[in-house]
């Protein structure tokens, strides 16, 4: 840890108590790589003062994951084993707070076959559903990051200070300086997110079209009933709000699935199962990708999107304004974490089912019925060019700039519409 101690207790007080926002007398699991166990330390600490009644830890070493993944069969690779199940099924009753600490080597999987690895991820992710499905927001979570040495270097190749330029990006985006007060900076960036999302359900959009210079050309139908959301969500059995991400931009909805037409022209490479996919563009006919198009990655992204029925599909849209800090940082991150808040992008596979009213009491397959995208993979990919502009549709024909240049058309009407 190179960085000042005060700001990393700091950070990690912010992700436990405005991220997690750990309740007292809750379980927390805590999944954190092996390499970062003094920042683990930090947080376990500020989890029991913010009075958790636990902190289990699961400890991730990508290397041990890399040599499994050379070393050992894809059947035994893919098998779910009954601990492994039981302890799933312990979480369904104790719903823990779970933190998530993304730390790894982006390049940690290079060399193993790509085809072994989403395998193995599709057939473990199948057992595992049922109970993902069943914690589904009752329960609180926060993915949030520390740099590691590796992806440091990835992000920035050889430069000596790589962590510490990291560090500073990391610390940007999530609103952590030595001279200002996290927990409010975070206040009003939340309420700002939380206007344009009331703002966006107030209008009653049928449908959002999408163009820009680069090609994207682009309409998708929105479920009349689903909600925007964006920055905090809320655990529906305590009560408690939480915001998943650190950092976030994002206002997002699940859009209809299997309506939408048109191109999508990615403006940022995506990095899936460790591999990178580069200049590439979508083609939607009937809802559904039908072509793609990719300068590095091709058969990647075919397989991609061919994981299964729900795959080819959109689950999420996602507003971010291009003076995103993430997209100021200037580099790509290679984790979605940072690199999804950059700008305007849309996700294939799976949907969100709570942005229904009452939607995390539904079935998976109740939640299909009103067109939520089902999917065992959820894909993030950047659409939000510079001179992006979006307008939203209304059934009567109506339309209204959302986007102009890459950002929200209209600022004053935050919160007052
Ligand atoms: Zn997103």
């Amino acid at each position: 840890m190179s960085m000042c101690k005060n700001l990393i207790e700091k950070y990690a007080d912010l992700i436990v108590r405005t991220g997690a926002n750990v309740q007292p007398g809750q379980v927390v699991q805590l999944t954190v790589s092996v390499e970062q166990h003094e920042f683990a330390a930090l947080i376990i600490e500020a989890c029991y003062k913010a009075g958790a009644k636990k902190v289990n830890v699961d400890w991730v070493f990508d290397v041990a994951s890399r040599l499994n993944f050379l070393y050992a069969d894809q059947e035994t690779l893919s098998r779910v084993l009954p601990w492994e199940e039981a302890k799933m099924k312990q979480m369904t009753e104790d719903l823990p707070c779970r933190i998530y600490i993304a730390s790894d080597d982006p390049d940690a999987m290079n060399g193993v076959d790509p085809h072994k690895l989403s395998g193995v991820s599709a057939s473990r992710a199948t057992v595992m559903k049922p109970y993902r499905n069943a914690i589904e927001g009752k329960h609180q979570w926060v993915i949030a990051s520390y740099p590691s040495k590796k992806w440091a270097e990835k992000c920035f190749p050889g430069c000596p200070d790589a962590v510490d330029r990291l560090w500073d990006a990391i610390l940007r985006t999530v609103r952590v300086r030595e001279d200002n007060d996290p927990v409010a900076e975070w206040k009003a960036h939340t309420d700002f997110i939380e206007s344009k999302a009331a703002w966006l359900n107030a209008q009653g959009f049928s449908s959002l079209r999408y163009k820009s210079k680069n090609g994207t050309d682009f309409t998708v139908e929105l479920i009349p009933e689903a909600k925007w959301e964006g920055a905090r969500a809320k655990n529906s059995e305590n009560g408690a709000f939480y915001i998943p991400n650190m950092p976030t931009e994002e206002i997002f909805t699940s859009p209809m699935a299997g309506r939408c037409e048109g191109t999508l022209v990615a403006v940022k490479p995506l990095s899936w199962n460790s591999q990178l996919i580069e200049n590439f563009s979508i083609t939607f006919e009937h809802g559904k990708a039908v072509s793609c198009r990719a300068e590095k990655g091709q058969e990647l992204l075919e397989r991609m999107l061919k994981m299964d029925d729900g795959a080819a599909m959109l689950g999420e849209v996602a507003l971010v304004p291009k003076e995103s800090p993430v997209n100021q940082c200037g580099f790509l991150f290679y984790e979605t974490l940072f690199d999804e808040n950059a700008c305007c992008h849309f996700a294939v596979g799976m949907g969100f089912k709570e942005v229904l009213p009452g939607g995390d009491d539904l079935s998976m397959e109740q939640a299909k019925e009103h067109g939520i995208n089902d999917s065992i993979i959820h894909v993030d990919f950047m659409v939000g060019a510079d001179d992006l502009s979006i307008d939203g549709i209304r059934p009567d024909g109506t339309r209204t700039p959302i986007f102009r240049n890459g950002t929200w058309a209209m600022q004053e009407n935050e919160g007052n519409e």
